[in-house]
């Protein structure tokens, strides 16, 4: 009995506990309950978050509604908040490696990634952080006598963002910064799995002088805090990335009170080979696109459709080169594939793999599980795209090889899918390079390239994938709203019988 309690209070010694932070302050949920962030590396819990709930939903949307009222950030002029933001900016930009040894921590994947990604953050806020003040209103040349009209953009007021654990703090800035960028007010509910990196980083925000409950974190289970977040009457506009159930159901939620809604969800990408491609970078740029990140992307490029005439060749290539990969800590720069994030995820990535042989593909790279949390990088050859492994979501190091005999049905296995977030084309044809990108049904095509991201480019999805762009000039308008105004320039109002549409 005394044993336990000493155990219990050294526990509490060690492990790190991080708060909601709700108002400019941090604070304890109100269940007073804790959810374990687990280490993937070791399989450990390293720090607890609190597991917030309804109550804490409501504390965080009246803070909000409260700061986006009031004026203080919603009313600022834009050029001062393109000021604080770029602020924001650099204090990410020290704050960085910090940061990016958090999220390891929390999801497993290397640092040698998320240390580029998080240093990378800073020109979102720098970006959007321009772009506040050169959102222009315009004068409508209006077809009625005596009547002046003009549009301009407002906030939409209280943002909730919700993010995935695969990639906490870029996933966040992509909706945080054109939100605040706007005038909204936000709150962001980071995954269950990886929250810890969110509640360091928005203290960033006030430390540079933004307006108490501009910024809020709460944390807990999506089906708790984050449905209730969704559903709250006060919120105007949910940005939510995740899976495809999550989004089905949180797209469901926000219709049902006519709130904004923009989708970020999965994906079951195509990377096609031609014979034509330089082979030795497509042999690079597939494994990147499904091995980086043990495969836990959205952008994932699960489904390899290789020409038949070079099929055996490039499959070989893309074994000798899979099989050098590196399993070990993420935390150490010569390691070339981390865990999987979680025990779930784990059991769901293994799951396929002997869904997979079920159906009748063959293994010929991998397919076993690591220590730990590792899975090897696995290739399957003899694959259909109507099995579950080419139409299903896998996110892991599993890798769906298709071939295919002419361009035309290249393309036709490309978009036989529900899903259209992304696709890669290997090619050296000119003509094919210009118009196979129109054909495939996906809202980002690379061509000779695979897994290139930037804040100037709009990412989203076609179908299943999503709906709506984050990204890019136009992500700010997804968080305005457009107000038309009309003004009678005549001294007399006219008779209101005779007023006409
Ligand atoms: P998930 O859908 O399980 O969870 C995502 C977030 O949604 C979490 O914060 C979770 O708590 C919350 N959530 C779940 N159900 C909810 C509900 N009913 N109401 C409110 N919130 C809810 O996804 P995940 O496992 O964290 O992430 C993996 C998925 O994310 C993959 O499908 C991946 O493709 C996708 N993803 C998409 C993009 C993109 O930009 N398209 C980027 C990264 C990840």
């Amino acid at each position: 009995m005394l044993q336990s309690a000493i155990i219990l209070v050294i526990w509490d010694k060690l492990m790190k506990r991080y708060l909601l932070y709700i108002n400019g302050k941090e604070t304890p949920s109100s269940s007073g309950e804790w959810i374990a962030s687990i280490n993937p590396y070791t399989t450990e819990p390293w720090a607890e978050i609190p597991r917030g709930n309804a109550e804490d939903a409501n504390r965080a949307v009246e803070a909000a509604s409260q700061a986006f009222e009031e004026g203080a950030w919603s009313q600022m002029r834009p050029t001062e908040r393109g000021h604080l933001l770029r602020k924001v900016g650099d204090r990410i930009a020290e704050e960085a490696e910090r940061l990016a040894k958090i999220e390891v921590q929390d999801n497993g994947k290397l640092l040698s990634e998320m240390g580029k990604q998080v240093a990378y953050l800073p020109e979102f806020y720098y970006y959007y952080g321009g772009l506040c003040d050169k959102v222009e209103g315009s004068i409508i040349p209006i077809d009625k006598p005596n009547m002046h009209n003009f549009k301009y953009y407002e906030p939409l007021g209280v943002c909730v963002a919700i993010t995935a654990w695969n990639s906490p703090l870029l996933l966040a800035t992509w909706k945080i910064a054109p939100a605040l960028a706007a005038g909204n007010t936000v709150i962001l509910k980071p995954s269950e799995h990886a929250s810890a990196s969110s509640l360091e980083f928005v203290k960033l925000f006030e430390e540079v002088g933004f307006p108490p409950g501009v910024v809020n974190v709460v944390t807990g289970f999506g089906s708790e805090v984050g449905a209730a977040l969704v559903t709250h009457p006060k919120v105007a506009k949910v940005s939510f990335t995740g899976g495809e159930a999550g989004g089905r159901k949180v797209g469901e939620l926000a219709a049902s009170d006519f709130t904004h809604v923009t989708l970020e969800l999965g994906g079951k990408s195509p990377n096609i080979v031609f014979p034509d491609a330089d082979l030795q970078n497509a042999v690079k740029g597939v494994i990147s696109g499904i091995f980086a990140a043990t495969g836990q992307t959205c952008i994932a490029g699960s489904r390899l459709i290789v020409h038949e005439e070079i099929h055996d060749e490039f499959v070989e290539a893309l074994i000798a080169f899979a099989k050098k990969a590196q399993l070990g800590d993420p935390l150490l720069p010569t390691t070339q594939v981390g865990p999987i994030a979680t025990k779930d995820q784990y059991g769901k990535v293994l799951e396929y793999i002997n869904i997979a042989k079920e159906e009748g593909a063959t293994c010929v790279l991998g397919g076993k599980p690591g220590k730990g949390w590792f899975i090897e990088p696995t290739i399957f050859t003899d694959v259909s795209n109507t099995m579950r492994i080419a139409r299903e979501e896998v996110f892991g190091p599993v890798l769906s090889v298709l071939k295919f005999k002419d361009e035309e049905e290249a393309v036709a296995i490309a978009n036989d899918s529900n899903y259209g977030l992304a696709a890669g084309l290997w090619t050296q044809d000119t003509t094919r390079i210009l118009t196979l990108p129109r054909k495939l049904k996906a809202g980002t095509v690379w061509v000779n390239t695979y897994r290139v991201v930037s804040f100037l480019s709009p990412v989203g999805g076609y179908k299943h994938s999503g709906i709506g762009r984050e990204n890019g000039k136009d992500a700010i308008f997804s968080y305005l709203q457009t107000k038309s105004v009309w003004i009678n320039t005549e001294t007399e109002v006219p008779d209101p019988f005779a007023m006409r549409l």
